[in-house]
């Protein structure tokens, strides 16, 4: 039985909720009036048309065209999840998007979150088992779950979402959904893009020859849009915005502005400067502008204060006063995934924050880059949604038809990739470099990965799953830090290790307001523990459960509320993951040797990420690679110790390492010593200390026994 569209459009209209047999609300007529003005709307019976008659379909529209909310719902009514017991699914990229777009669609339908309509992101499920039918997850996830289901058996239909953004789970769950869509003629396919590269994801899914995959284009539906450029290039891109948002403001029509900026601190700081001056305007010139609201968007954002940007804008201060203005300041997040009705103007600064893998140093870190010809163009469209709009870009056209590259850089060129790779692993997938990969990663990057997991002894020498590998796989983690937790039982502080893999798990905890720094760090003063950040970490932890959760306490010692409650949850969901795979949460009692212990098991993971002092100018080498980095501002180490471990490495004014703990080069040698095998050690400073210690070590048991430490460490 075909559903098509005058079924849908009846079904729409009807007054019960075919979903939960309940009348329907009054909200929902008013959003089902909004849902008949989106372009897909118009589209419902060709749509269904070709859903039904095609295995996998590529969609292609603009944002705001309705692609997120309304095409799992129509493949709702069609597949008719809820009486067949199967589930649709529709990932997304961003976490944020995954949560903001579930409520959305709730509310469409009528139903309560969390119930029929959900969504899964890291660390929060937000469904129902046997309940939920249409479930909006995060691409990571869905990943996951193949690992243990391989064919997803309990998808109907997956919706990939987003593919244009290219990131690393979404790639590989395009090549295992081809791969699935061969074994399950039953599973439909959707994959959906707003960018026009269309054709290589059609070719990509061609299963067969003789069948090609078919494309369904949303016509645009944006107005008219002016492009600006500056004459010449802007030094301080955050400066220039923030002037242009203003000189909007105070010169254009009404309408609302979204200006994209890199990070949080970035985007908090503009937001404070815009309000200043905007004050500034509005007391001046009261008769002539109007108040203006500066709403900032980040995905560390607790999702209360996110959902914020779908305001309406403040009206006039007085009754025939001229109207308010909205300005989203917003990260890349709101290019792609979420659309914000009534913008009118663009400010786009022309870059954003962007992971970058180098292989070589093995360090992965987030830059501020120059964005892509497709992600301007993206941009540049949120201005015409509503009415014919501006779009004001902070760069010259010249640097946009030459330095810009013309598509986004897929990820998976540019990661580590030592989680997906022990994915693949876990999934059977034996030949990686043979993978049927939508853009095949650098043999060098795949190779790294294969090296850090044979260190980890999550594979063996030829590259299978070892148990250890198999259990690592299970956490939502890094390798590094799912080994470090799977192996502190033996360090006897698996409590403790929770603890902190949680902590590292969450944004930064700390914060430090512009005009309070001093009171801030003076507060962080007060709870830093010198040997190292991870305890310093736990102890904040351990304090503010003490305190009761109290939010008095973590505002007095400047501290993230919304951090520490999603460390707390993430903690209760790595435990109950721990609980399953029966290893131990213990503690020592002895704080001393506890806090020893800590930094041994921190070794097992993290013995890639060890840097060595040089000489007394507080410079750091990191070990083997060779890179000069100092200790960040904000590590709270008492000393400069001569080995320190660290979790984070970032590119500002100069490498810094942060989140850094001392070690003990015996520990390198004793817990990972295959790594730290001297002969595979560049000649220098650092490798003469560590034979000094080899040395020292041998003379006290006789000999070198360099095998029996390479055994213990494949061991842990
Ligand atoms: P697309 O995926 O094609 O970019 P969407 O389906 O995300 O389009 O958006 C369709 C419409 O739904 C937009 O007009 C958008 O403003 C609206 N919308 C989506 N999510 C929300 C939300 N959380 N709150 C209010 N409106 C929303
Ligand atoms: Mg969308």
């Amino acid at each position: 039985r075909k559903v098509t569209g005058p079924q849908v459009r009846t079904a729409l209209e009807y007054d019960t909720n075919p979903f939960t047999k309940q009348p329907y609300s009054k909200q929902y007529k008013t959003l089902l009036e909004a849902r008949k003005k989106l372009p897909i709307y118009a589209q419902m019976d060709e749509f269904l048309k070709m859903f039904s008659e095609h295995q996998i379909i590529v969609i292609i529209g603009e944002t705001g065209s309705g692609k997120t909310t309304q095409i799992p719902q129509l493949v709702a009514y069609s597949d008719l999840p809820h009486i067949k017991g199967k589930v649709v699914a529709c990932t997304q990229p961003e976490h944020v998007a995954a949560m903001s777009v579930a409520k959305r669609v709730a509310d469409e339908l009528d139903v309560q979150l969390g119930r029929q309509v959900g969504y899964s992101i890291r660390f929060e499920d937000m469904t129902e088992l046997g309940t939920t039918f249409l479930n909006y997850l995060t691409d990571d996830m869905l990943l996951r779950e193949a690992m243990n289901d391989p064919t997803l058996e309990r998808y109907s239909t997956i919706i990939l979402d987003e593919v244009h953004q290219r990131t690393l789970a979404t790639d590989i769950l395009m090549s295992l959904l081809k791969n699935i869509a061969r074994k399950r003629p039953d599973l439909k396919i959707i994959v959906m893009a707003a960018t026009l590269n269309a054709l290589k994801f059609q070719k990509y899914f061609n299963l067969r020859s003789d069948v090609k995959v078919p494309l369904f284009k949303v016509p645009r539906s944006t107005h008219p849009i002016e492009v600006f450029y500056t004459q010449e290039p802007e030094f301080d891109y955050v400066e220039a915005a923030i002037r242009t948002v203003l000189m909007i403001h105070r010169a254009e029509d009404q309408g609302d502005i979204l200006l994209f900026l890199t990070g949080e601190e970035e985007i908090e700081n503009a937001c404070r400067k815009i309000k200043l001056e905007a004050d500034d305007l509005l007391n001046q010139n009261p008769d002539s502008i109007g108040p203006l609201v500066c709403i900032p968007f980040y995905s560390s954002l607790p999702p209360q204060q996110q959902q914020r940007i779908f305001d309406s804008a403040p009206g006039p201060r007085t009754p025939n006063g001229p109207t308010g203005r909205k300005v989203v300041v917003s990260t890349n997040i709101a290019e792609n995934s979420l659309t914000i009705n009534g913008i009118v103007y663009v400010v786009d600064p022309g870059v954003s924050e962007q992971k970058v893998y180098n292989p070589r140093i093995r360090v992965e870190s987030l830059l501020v880059s120059p964005i892509s010809r497709a992600s301007a163009q993206q941009r540049a469209s949120h201005a015409g949604r509503t009415r014919s709009g501006k779009c004001f870009r902070l760069y010259t056209e010249k640097d946009f038809k030459n330095e810009l590259e013309e598509g986004t850089f897929p990820e998976i060129l540019r990661s580590n990739l030592s989680s997906t790779v022990l994915q693949l692993v876990k999934l059977g997938i034996k030949d990686l470099v043979r993978f049927d990969y939508i853009d095949v990663p650098a043999p060098e990057a795949l190779m790294r990965a294969l090296e850090l997991l044979n260190y980890l002894a999550a594979l063996d020498d030829d590259g299978n799953l070892t148990a250890l590998g198999a259990i690592m796989a299970e956490f939502p983690l890094d390798p590094q830090l799912a080994k470090m937790l799977i192996v502190s039982p033996e360090f006897k502080c698996s409590n403790e290790m929770l603890t902190i893999t949680a902590m590292m798990s969450v944004p930064n905890v700390w914060l430090r307001p512009n005009n309070q720094r001093r009171e801030a760090d003076a507060a962080k003063a007060l709870l830093t523990v010198p040997d190292g950040d991870h305890l310093t970490l736990l102890n904040v932890y351990n304090q503010y459960v003490q305190n009761q959760y109290d939010k008095n306490w973590t505002w007095q010692h400047y501290l993230s509320q919304h951090a520490l409650q999603q460390a707390d949850n993430i903690r209760t969901q790595l435990k109950s993951i721990m609980e399953r795979f029966d290893i131990d949460l213990i503690s020592l009692s002895d704080e001393k040797k506890l806090y020893q212990n800590i930094r041994q098991a921190l070794v097992c993971g993290f013995f890639m990420q060890v840097a060595h002092k040089e000489g007394d100018k507080g410079n750091y080498l990191t070990v083997k690679d060779n890179q000069v980095v100092a200790l960040h501002p904000s590590c709270g180490l008492g000393t400069q110790p001569e080995w320190v471990i660290f979790n984070e490495f970032v590119l500002t004014t100069c490498p810094y390492i942060l989140t850094v703990s001392e070690v003990h080069p015996e520990w390198l040698i004793e817990f990972s010593g295959n790594y730290f095998d001297l002969s595979s050690f560049p000649n220098g400073e650092t490798k003469r200390a560590l034979q000094r210690v080899v040395n020292k070590k041998a003379g006290k048991m006789g000999r070198n026994d360099g095998g029996a430490n390479k055994q213990s460490s494949k061991k842990r």
